[in-house]
């Protein structure tokens, strides 16, 4: 119940988790969760690294070494795939086994990760800073639906019979793809997890998983629980590593057959050309976006106001979605300017481990200088700093939550992906203008409007080139809804039934049927 009711009510998140952490309904959280697992996982095994050699991973909250995680390289990658390669070989097991069956495993998975949700939640704010409460409210429970929704399309995702010309029976398949490289990032570690094997293991394939350098902890213990309900070996294999190494090498790799990326739009760009210069694996991307936020004059104040700090402050600001341009209509702009900046001070930010903070660290060194130069930049080009503006702690990778006023439409923190605790908060007067201003970004991820005229909603969320619209509401999402980007934010759709065509080969089967008896 408590579950669904946070889930259910993201957009309101910072309200709700008020009272939930006083009715003590979150467990006390274990500050220091044991790290289990630190190697690679290979066909069902913990293996060193070809090279011997490992990296370290930090808690973002201190800036200490939580510990060394083995690094995979070129040579790891190639042993991955051989044992996909071999998971996927027809008359394997993986290959036999009914599709109702993988379903079971997918939900099986699902319960064992529901079993240590708690030690999931303190392992994932130990490596990646979140905010526990967060973690084990929010993150969690959505990685466990998004496993059971997708284990229910095992046995559901079906071809069609096609009435073609002539005297034939033509039927279509939907079967795997194959071996599916997926590189995936570190703001959501567990979720993007879960958003890639659930749709890839439903529809049949085989999985080579590099996880990001910065928070390679919960998703090797995830390894261990694939391992645990039954999946057999090869099937799914993941790779701690980095991105210039592991990560090139499997989207170089002339024996993958996919592969599904989120990050960022740099790398977007590699990937797709890696696949170019290699086998031409088809590629999936979620990328980066710039989404605008549109707050108009005869909004809910206090609700638009609330939802828009969400909508930037999320997760640390850490969210390829985030609402980072807020357009506000000129009338209500100096108050809405004044209650965001009131609301942003009342921030709690510090130890992710405590059940009050809304706020942890940046995820490492290189995101909190990152956005420390952006806040720099946007005082330098003449932005109105309204609060914040600096690191928040000595220690740790923490930022002031940042409010920029006045904000023009060529600044740069107005038209690169910050990924970080800094609202930028503009002004419009039209509905034409800031629809064309909205939409004059490279990005198109997703987009939001407030409002209570609901022709106003519709006239806006029609002209917004963006994958995701909300109105009035932010950052909700389903398992069941599709999720992904226009323009430079990506190419393929993520979640719902939109989801399996990224793993899925169409085969066209047509059958002579003859006319007469012989
Ligand atoms: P990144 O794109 O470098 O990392 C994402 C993943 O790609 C990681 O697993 C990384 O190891 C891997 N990778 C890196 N270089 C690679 C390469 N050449 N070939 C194959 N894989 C590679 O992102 P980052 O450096 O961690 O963050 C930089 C910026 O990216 C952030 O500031 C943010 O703007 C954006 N970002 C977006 C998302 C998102 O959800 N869309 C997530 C993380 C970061
Ligand atoms: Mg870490």
């Amino acid at each position: 119940m408590l579950r669904t009711v946070i889930t259910a009510s993201l957009p309101r998140l910072s309200r709700v988790l008020t009272c939930l952490y006083s009715a003590s309904a979150i467990p006390k959280p274990n500050t220091q969760p044991e790290v289990h697992y630190n190697k690679l996982f290979i066909n069902n095994d913990w293996q060193d690294a070809v090279s011997g050699r490992s990296f370290p991973t930090i808690n973002p909250a201190t800036g200490e070494v939580i510990c060394q995680v083995a690094e995979a390289d070129k040579a790891d990658v190639d042993k991955a795939v051989k044992a996909a390669r071999n998971a996927f070989k027809l008359g394997s097991p993986w290959r036999r086994m009914d599709a109702s069956d993988r379903g079971l495993l997918l939900n099986r998975l699902a319960d064992a990760i529901e079993r240590d949700a708690a030690y999931l939640a303190e392992l994932e704010t130990l490596d990646n800073g979140k905010p526990y409460a967060i973690a084990y409210s929010v993150d969690l429970p959505n990685v466990v639906k998004c496993l059971r929704y997708y284990a229910g399309w095992a046995d559901k995702w079906e071809g069609k019979t096609i009435p073609i010309d002539g005297d034939y029976f033509c039927y279509t398949r939907h079967e795997p793809i194959g071996v599916c490289g997926q590189i995936i990032p570190w703001n959501f570690p567990l979720l993007m997890q879960a958003w890639k094997l659930g749709p890839a293991l439903a529809t049949g394939n085989t999985v080579v998983m590099k996880v990001a350098e910065q928070t390679p902890l919960t998703a090797l213990y995830v390894a261990s629980l694939i391992k645990e309900v039954g999946f057999p070996e090869g099937v799914v294999n993941i790779l701690p590593g980095m991105g210039s190494s592991a990560g090139a090498a499997i989207a170089a790799h002339m024996d993958v057959d996919k592969l599904a990326f989120t990050g960022s739009t740099e790398v977007g760009h590699l990937i797709q050309q890696a696949s170019g210069k290699s086998n031409l694996k088809k590629v999936t991307l979620e990328l980066g976006g710039k989404s605008p936020n549109i707050i108009m004059s005869d909004a809910n104040m206090e609700d638009a106001v609330e939802q828009s700090h969400f909508a930037l402050f999320f997760n640390q600001g850490q969210c390829c979605c985030a609402g980072s341009r807020t357009y506000v209509q000129a009338d209500i702009y100096d108050e809405f300017l004044e209650r965001s900046t009131v609301r942003a001070k009342r921030r709690v930010v510090g130890d992710p481990f405590n059940l009050n903070t809304e706020q942890g660290p940046q995820v490492d060194e290189e995101q909190f200088k990152k956005i420390l130069g952006y806040i720099s930049s946007g005082k330098r080009e003449g932005a109105k700093l309204m609060c914040g503006g600096g690191e928040a702690a000595d220690r740790g990778y923490f930022i002031q939550p940042t409010i920029f006023g006045d904000v023009q439409d060529n600044m740069t923190i107005a038209r690169e992906e910050i990924f970080g605790p800094v609202m930028q908060i503009l002004k419009f007067k039209t509905l034409e203008e800031v629809v064309e201003r909205a939409n004059d970004t490279k990005y198109g991820l997703a987009a939001a409007v407030f409002t209570r005229d609901i022709d106003k909603a519709h006239y806006i969320s029609n002209r917004l080139r963006a994958g995701t619209v909300w109105i009035n509401c932010y950052d909700v999402f389903g398992a069941q809804a599709p999720f992904g980007g226009y323009k430079a934010s990506g190419n393929g759709r993520e979640l719902g039934e939109y989801g399996l065509d990224n793993y899925t080969e169409v085969k066209t089967v047509t059958i002579k049927v003859p006319q007469k008896n012989s």
